[in-house]
């Protein structure tokens, strides 16, 4: 099984409680044990640009977690798969320490650790431009106050793609990966294969509804652990006991009790659905 990434729920879910450990604190040692994880900076160059600086915010963007530092330079940390977020009250222990991509002595004694079994996850170091350019290229946080309908309408509307598609496109909407893909869907009642540019405005407003509610119930659970996924504490999420399809094929709809059906076919991932619940064609078909 392709085991999920962690998306706007977990990633949230990570940087709030990483934010009251790191905020204000000074990174006196930090540490690189793989540079394999580096994205457009080298290991010299990242240690330098983190060694005696402060942190002066977290906040999450898309799926990545962002560490905003007094020099203005961001370091950003998209974890993979198996990527975890933790701070240690004092050292980690040698057997905490496997897997160390990342870590980070603080001022006050705690220990930031970025482990990462796999290594699938990306670190950036970007200075104010270069995070200009980056944030610039991925779309709109879907829980931002000052997200409407009409900003999802417009991120749908150019596409013919499968709707499922496009709201997985981190250039056209941040943060939505398989999991909450597979569930607005359902919970708006759109088939997921339906073209992003035959959606009716009912379905327009559902699909928002959906996005919102279910990502806002995704971090109220601190998010959906399969497998490695941990919070910024260490514990594990609790949405999959809430998921209505992603995971559930061949099991009954929450809903209506057909069986639920799943394809490779949309997009090469899995994706889950009613055929039911979800059968209902857009107006403009009609
Ligand atoms: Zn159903």
């Amino acid at each position: 099984m392709n085991w999920p990434v962690p998306e706007l729920p977990e990633v949230e879910t990570i940087v709030r409680d990483l934010r009251p450990e790191l905020t204000s604190r000074l990174i006196e040692n930090p540490r690189l044990f793989y540079s394999d994880v580096l994205y457009g900076v080298t290991s010299r160059k990242l240690l330098a640009g983190l060694r005696g600086r402060r942190i002066v915010e977290v906040f999450r963007r898309a799926k990545h977690a962002v560490f905003l530092l007094d020099s203005g330079v961001r370091l950003i940390i998209q974890p993979g798969m198996s990527g975890v977020m933790l701070v240690y009250r004092g050292s980690p222990s040698a057997a905490e320490q496997r897997y160390a991509v990342l870590t980070a002595e603080l001022s006050g004694g705690s220990t930031f650790m970025y482990r990462d079994v796999r290594r699938l996850g990306t670190i950036l170091l970007l200075d104010e431009q270069g995070w200009r350019a980056y944030t610039a290229r991925i779309g709109p946080e879907p829980l931002a106050d000052d997200f409407r309908v009409a900003d999802l309408a417009a991120r749908l509307g150019g596409s013919r793609q499968a709707v499922k598609k496009v709201i997985m496109d981190q250039h056209r909407l941040a943060g939505v990966g398989n999991i909450y893909a597979n569930e607005a869907l359902f919970r708006a009642r759109i088939d997921p294969s339906l073209p992003a540019d035959r959606l009716d405005p009912s379905q327009v407003a559902r699909l928002y509804r959906s996005i919102r509610t279910v990502l806002s119930q995704a971090i109220a659970s601190q998010g959906t652990t399969f497998r490695d996924y941990r919070t910024g504490t260490g514990a594990r999420g609790s949405f999959q006991f809430r998921l209505h399809v992603y995971g559930r094929e061949g099991r009954p709809c929450r809903r209506c009790g057909a069986t639920l059906a799943m394809t490779h076919s949309i997009d090469g991932r899995a994706t889950t659905f009613c055929w039911r619940c979800q059968a209902v064609r857009s107006l403009n078909d009609a």
